[in-house]
């Protein structure tokens, strides 16, 4: 069986009027379906450019990738968006939540981004029940009518966790989702993360702390854009 994820000597150069920047230096990986790997590194090493990679929310300007098979270089636009909708899940490390929206529109507007001929389309009756047990999820079904400024770093985060897997994705990618939270809030965002990848999720998660990364079954680490274990 072939990998969900396989990159081959994927390479990221950042074209800057100062001067060209290597962030990816020829990175081979594979990550298979049900696994939860961490990426770790120095601050500035390349791991969120990686995870963009991974997301396809930015083009590699060398090597290959391939998720479960496909080329995604060679995909159109539109394969491409729905890759990201409905196969990928992504937590960024600022949320980017909305924010005039309630906790459970935010979380139910991952749906715009899945197109709905792949046959799992949901009606919004549906929608806003797996919205609302996402929530319960992680934890937040008394915040659920509440706007993002009226939570803390920790609830904000699990919202976008509950966002990011609303589709039912084959990956979630979370680049630090841990990285501003105290202690016990990183421990049972962790937590949550772990039950998420023991139901079927396959995890990618950035951390520039090596003790979290230790509690995951696999860490790669990069150094100056590449693997170096
Ligand atoms: P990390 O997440 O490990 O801190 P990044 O992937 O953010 O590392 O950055 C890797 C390198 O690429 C750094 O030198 C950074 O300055 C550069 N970089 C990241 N994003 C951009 C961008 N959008 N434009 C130009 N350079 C970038
Ligand atoms: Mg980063």
């Amino acid at each position: 069986m072939s990998a969900l994820i396989h990159l081959e000597n994927a390479a990221k150069v950042y074209k800057m009027r100062g001067g060209d920047v290597h962030a990816l230096k020829g990175i081979t990986l594979d990550i298979d379906s049900g696994e939860f790997v961490s990426i770790v590194g120095t601050s500035g090493c390349g791991k969120s450019t990686l995870l963009y990679v991974l997301g396809a929310l930015i083009e590699t300007t060398g090597g290959a990738y391939q998720f479960d098979g496909a080329s995604v270089e060679d995909m159109t636009d539109i394969n491409r968006a729905t890759l990201r909708g409905q196969d990928i899940g992504f937590v960024f490390q600022s949320f980017h939540l909305v924010p005039q929206l309630s906790v459970v529109k935010n979380v139910m507007m991952a749906a715009r981004y899945c197109t709905p001929s792949n046959g799992r389309a949901m009606s919004r009756r549906q929608l806003k029940k797996r919205a609302m047990e996402l929530i319960d999820r992680v934890g937040l079904s008394e915040r659920r009518r509440h706007r993002p400024i009226e939570l803390s770093n920790g609830q904000m985060q699990r919202v976008a966790i509950a966002r990011a897997l609303l589709n039912k994705p084959r990956v979630l990618l979370a680049d630090e989702p841990t990285g501003n939270l105290d202690i016990k809030t990183r421990d049972e965002i962790f937590e949550t993360l772990k039950e998420f990848n023991a139901e079927g999720t396959t995890i990618v998660m950035v951390t520039h702390d090596p003790e979290l990364a230790e509690r995951t079954p696999r860490q790669i680490r990069l150094s100056d854009g590449e693997v170096v274990q």
